[in-house]
């Protein structure tokens, strides 16, 4: 099936009020274009220099987000035109975000990344890390924090993602309470996102499921 019928698929599948970020990274052009062409209007990238090349080349009306780890000297070049980043993992890359916030005088779209899989190699905050964020998140005046995202772990055990999509809702649902901007709860990917809205998902990141699978060899 083509790039178009993928995405008609997965939309028909998930509810309305769920968002579908569009997994572009290592894909062509053509094929970005292709996705917008069929209304996809938000892409994710997990590299810098892929998101600052892509962005140019695509349509002002798209909405690029940055789903990958971002080293904080990096921050300055997507700060212009990024509209949301999922993979914020520590206080100095926040500070980091808000520093370039202010520069532009504009404010950053942001989710806090939590760390929920079971290897010990991905990154993202513990609950403790959070709380201490969200209660230092009013001196970040050029930030917005938004939500949270979480990565589960690489398997099919149901029950396995099953807990740690729980776990995170849980936390997302518990921190709302008290933090009215936190809006999005970013989880699930083409493996797994049925389950993940399943456990409260808001925002969904499908990469394979649209473009077909990655191909990492140069
Ligand atoms: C690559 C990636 C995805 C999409 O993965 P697929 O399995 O291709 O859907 C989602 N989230 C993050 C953070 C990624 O790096």
């Amino acid at each position: 099936m083509g790039i178009r019928e993928n995405l008609e698929q997965i939309i028909t599948e998930i509810p309305e009020q769920v968002s579908l970020v569009a997994v572009s990274k290592t894909k062509p052009v053509d094929a970005l274009k292709e996705a917008y062409e069929g209304g996809q209007r938000i892409f994710g990238e997990n590299k810098v220099q892929e998101l600052v090349e892509k962005h140019t080349q695509l349509p002002d009306d798209v909405e690029w987000h940055m789903i990958g780890h971002l080293q904080r000297n990096k921050v300055k070049y997507i700060a212009p035109f990024i509209s949301l980043i999922h993979s914020v993992d520590s206080l100095r890359l926040l500070k980091e975000i808000n520093k370039q916030g202010s520069k532009l005088n504009l404010k950053i779209n942001c989710l806090l990344q939590i760390h929920i899989a079971q290897e010990e190699h991905k990154f993202g905050l513990s609950a403790t890390e959070l709380d201490e964020i969200l209660s230092s998140s009013d001196t970040f005046e050029f930030v917005n924090i938004k939500g949270l995202m979480g990565m589960a772990s690489f398997t099919n055990d149901q029950n396995q993602l099953r807990s740690e999509f729980t776990y995170l809702a849980q936390l997302f649902k518990e921190k709302a309470i008290d933090f009215k901007n936190l809006e999005i709860l970013s989880m699930g990917m083409s493996g797994d996102y049925p389950l993940a809205i399943d456990c409260g998902s808001t925002m969904i990141r499908v990469g394979s499921r649209i473009f077909g699978a990655r191909n990492y060899k140069h």
